[in-house]
């Protein structure tokens, strides 16, 4: 039972996790790779996955047994942050990057027996005052009762080419293809393609859709002038238009497709002929499926191709 405000925002890898954790929890991955934009929702979705695998009761939302309270507190023995402020020794003064004794920290700490469910969630992190993303994406992707983030002076980024020192990865690689039973190490990024590969492969990746902007319904119906009327030539065109909308506003296809939706609803108010209103229930029913295969990491061409040639294909 995922926090209410993360399975609104990520509903099928929500249900995904959740089906997981109620009917086959030992299939849980070793190791996950988080791509999206958003760091501070991967780390809270990784945290509700620690919290839930940890919990002493039903692991619901409002649960207040010892570790629900401990993780969303950080105080969490089994639950550790690795970056280049956290998990550090004493004597590591290495602050830029994550280094090899923190790896080795890590393996060491594998061998000692646990009866938690272990987390390591590595990130990049650096020293600074939180801006203004960091301090609205605490605001929208903390599940109720967290105080993760109480300091003001870090920053949680994605792992970037400089996070691990050269040598970390290949210690890492160890530790992630045989954890002992019961430990999960989680990889937050931009791309997968920020991680090594070896990494990578080892790993299952989700990707979490996050828009730092809404899909103006204006401008999609600028795009849309033609419609209902959509050739099959106009439907390339019009798929890179939607593309190149959300390269130049920040924004995903998600939005874009739910902007789509606000659209046909709207003409469906006004159609007055039956074949019309058929025709637009049915390109509803088509960018509601276009939302499935874009959250499930479907190349955004690929979705509005799809899409496009689908709404042109009921053309007479
Ligand atoms: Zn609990």
């Amino acid at each position: 039972m995922l926090a209410e405000n993360l399975v609104q925002k990520f509903p099928f890898i929500s249900n995904y996790f959740s089906l997981l954790l109620e009917n086959n929890v030992q299939k849980f991955p070793q190791s996950i790779v988080f791509e999206g934009l958003n760091s501070y929702a991967q780390c809270f979705f990784a945290l509700e996955l620690a919290r839930i695998l940890n919990c002493l009761q039903d692991g619901r939302q409002d649960c207040n047994c010892l570790n629900c309270r401990w993780i969303r507190e950080n105080k969490h023995p089994a639950i550790s942050f690795v970056s280049q402020l956290h998990y550090k020794n004493s004597g590591d003064d290495s602050k830029t990057v994550i280094s090899v004794p923190q790896v080795k920290n890590i393996e060491k700490s594998l061998k000692e027996k646990s009866d938690y469910h272990r987390f390591f969630i590595f990130f990049d992190a650096r020293q600074t005052p939180q801006d203004k993303n960091a301090i609205e994406s605490v605001e929208k992707y903390s599940p109720e009762g967290y105080n993760i983030f109480p300091e003001n002076d870090w920053c949680l980024n994605h792992i970037n080419s400089k996070t691990f020192s050269p040598l970390t990865p290949n210690i890492l690689l160890k530790c992630v293809e045989e954890p002992p039973e019961r430990t999960t190490f989680v990889f937050l990024t931009k791309n997968r393609a920020d991680l090594i590969s070896t990494i990578v492969s080892r790993s299952q990746c989700f990707k979490l859709p996050v828009a730092t902007k809404k899909a103006d319904i204006s401008d999609i119906a600028n795009i849309f002038s033609k419609y209902p009327d959509i050739s099959y030539e106009d439907a390339f065109l019009i798929s890179e238009n939607l593309q190149n909308y959300i390269k130049d506003n920040e924004t995903n296809a998600d939005f874009v497709l739910d902007s789509m939706l606000a659209y046909l609803a709207n003409k469906l108010k006004i159609v007055n002929n039956n074949e019309l209103l058929y025709k637009i229930q049915n390109d509803i029913e088509y960018v509601s499926q276009a939302k499935k295969y874009s959250a499930a990491s479907i190349l955004d061409k690929n979705v509005f191709d799809t899409l496009l040639l689908r709404l042109a294909g009921g053309e007479k």
